[in-house]
């Protein structure tokens, strides 16, 4: 398995995860910089245990730019009670602090993309010093996961819920019901192998690796809080606790139903400029369809550049921001879910 499983976490935990009652303090990520010799990088947990029942591992600011997550695990720690639950919940509301603190993808300190860091390290930078204690540590510990993401500064999704297919008959069926439980407008269905062997470098790779049954959804981005993203997040969240008999004295209102998708691919520019998109979430688009405009404020007297999708589906995700260069995606197009079709993890 894990490579660095054999090597002892340097991350030492406030809170004391055996303990019945709510727990909260800081992961310790030990860093040793000019401005403290002996110090440490202080990952927010909090813990809620309340006699048997599952664990469950809840992830936001995995990537430190997407907002929505952040603001519902700080609210539901703040506002739980333990004598509600049944089980044990562990709350991560900024995964990647240095990332959260500093507004970005991507953690400032050592440049790491913490979803892109498992199985981690134990002795690597902090990114992988956090990634190898969520994989080693954490994971084992929960019987599910769920990790928050959105689509970040430069993306924007509508609420999507992200799985895998399961690998058994029993974790399918569980699967499905965490997506019918936190009821988002989407669901992402990925169609590549999951499963202990995964090779993903993501939180769901550790989660697989370790037999957690593994959620993550997209909510949003754009570098903005949607209040009715956040509602749905908020709502979705009680409701998956329901499901799994962890919150009973809650009353799940009407299931909306989620539409079944499997992404095909993105389309990517292939000039730099400002970027104007000619669909919106959710439009049909057909294949070699122009999408986008590139135009050249620079060089007024250059024609625009034409954006042509190689997909034929519907718009999953887009691009947030107004400028763009070579290489980056402008959007991201889906298919209505058929499990026969083979394409990969993404976010
Ligand atoms: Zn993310």
């Amino acid at each position: 398995m894990a490579i660095s499983d054999s090597v002892a976490s340097l991350v030492t935990s406030e809170v004391d995860f055996d303990a019945e009652g709510r727990q909260t303090g800081f992961l310790r990520v030990p860093h040793s910089v000019n401005r403290s010799a002996y110090g440490w990088i202080p990952v927010p947990v909090v813990a809620l245990k309340n006699g048997p029942g599952p664990t469950l591992l809840l992830i936001a600011g995995n990537h430190g730019d997407e907002y929505e997550g952040q603001i519902a695990l700080t609210r539901l720690a703040r506002n739980l009670a333990c004598d509600d639950i049944r089980g044990r919940i562990i709350l991560l509301t900024a995964a990647n602090f240095p990332a959260a603190q500093a507004a970005s993808r991507t953690s400032p300190i050592d440049a790491g993309n913490l979803n892109r860091s498992f199985p981690g390290d134990a002795r690597g930078t902090p990114t992988q010093m956090i990634a190898h204690y969520i994989e080693a540590e954490l994971m084992p510990m929960a019987d599910y996961a769920v990790d928050l993401h959105s689509g970040g500064t430069s993306l924007f999704y509508p609420p999507t819920l992200l799985r895998g297919q399961g690998n058994s008959p029993d974790e399918t069926k569980k699967l499905t019901l965490l997506q019918a439980a936190f009821d988002l407008p989407y669901s992402w269905v990925f169609t590549g192998p999951g499963g202990r062997k995964s090779t993903a470098s993501t939180a769901m790779g550790a989660a697989n690796r370790n037999g957690v049954v593994c959620v993550m959804a997209e909510l949003g981005g754009g570098g903005c809080v949607t209040p009715d993203i956040l509602y749905q997040t908020e709502r979705g969240l009680r409701r998956v606790l329901h499901a799994l008999d962890m919150l009973p004295g809650y009353t799940p209102d009407q299931t909306r139903g989620s539409r079944e998708l499997n992404v095909l691919g993105s389309v990517y520019a292939y000039d730099s400029g400002l970027l104007e998109p000619l669909k919106g979430i959710a439009d049909d688009v057909a294949v070699d369809e122009v999408v986008a405009l590139i135009h050249h404020p620079d060089t007024p007297w250059k024609q625009a550049d034409e954006v042509r999708s190689p997909y034929g589906g519907i718009v999953l995700c887009k691009r947030a921001l107004g400028q763009v260069e070579r290489g980056d995606a402008v959007f991201q197009i889906a298919q209505e879910f058929r499990a026969s079709s083979h394409k990969g993890a993404g976010a």
